[in-house]
């Protein structure tokens, strides 16, 4: 199947499960997903389904990357935190809707491929960071959204703390990988709004010992 032929099955198929914003789906259209994974899983690239990406990592599920994008309510003048570059597919979709991403991971490999992936496709409005995303970004902070693309055990206080006022974060919580939820957040002004919308699957996010 070509690249073309892919994406729009692809399309099609995250339309019918509810990924309706035009402008998110044609971020999703303009990223190819082939570009992301290794070439031994190329062929699969194009299947609503999760692929491992090396260092036990995964690149999300296509449909929770278009509802997880679709849920933050992108602006193209704002300033979005991801945690978990991973392979750097939702990076690269959040780069081509909003003004600039900021982008953690705790895996050196997979940040540097993730990169080259951003530089091959000239997305030069992403910034990337090794390091504990648990702990956000306090330099770049306030951000109007965050996107946590691992699941955390409890709702993560630091990060809220890193919002905007009104700001909104999507992120996974829960221990066990067969019990987790996609929450979406808002902050308040008095503090903050939860409420889970989708059931989910994540690799844990690691918080990294202080020492370390
Ligand atoms: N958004 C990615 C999916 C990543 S899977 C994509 O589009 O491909 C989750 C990623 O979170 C993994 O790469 C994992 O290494 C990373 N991760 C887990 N805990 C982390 C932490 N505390 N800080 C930064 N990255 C973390």
């Amino acid at each position: 199947m070509t690249t073309a032929d892919g994406t729009i099955r692809l399309l099609m198929e995250l339309r019918s499960q509810g990924v309706s914003d035009m402008a998110v789906l044609k971020a999703l259209e303009q990223t190819p997903r082939d570009g992301f994974v290794s070439a031994d899983q190329a062929e699969r690239a194009w299947e609503n389904t999760a692929l491992p990406i090396g260092c036990g990592q995964t690149i999300s599920q296509p449909i929770v990357v278009g509802l997880m994008t679709q849920k933050l309510d992108l602006g193209e003048r704002m300033r979005v935190l991801e945690v978990g570059t991973g392979s750097g597919y939702q990076a690269a979709i959040l780069a081509r809707l909003v003004r600039r991403v900021y982008t953690v991971e705790r895996h050196a490999d997979l940040l540097r491929e993730a990169h080259a992936r951003f530089e091959s496709l000239k997305l030069h409005n992403i910034t990337t960071r090794r390091g504990d995303g648990s702990r956000g970004w306090p330099e770049q902070a306030p951000f109007d959204r965050i996107m946590v693309t691992a699941a955390a055990e409890t709702m993560p206080e630091a990060l809220i703390e890193q919002l905007a006022p009104g700001g909104i974060m999507v992120v996974p919580v829960g221990t066990d990988t067969w019990d987790q939820k996609l929450y979406r957040v808002e902050r308040t002004e008095d503090g903050y709004d939860s409420v889970p919308f989708l059931d989910v699957r994540f690799v844990p996010l690691v918080v990294e010992s202080r020492s370390a």
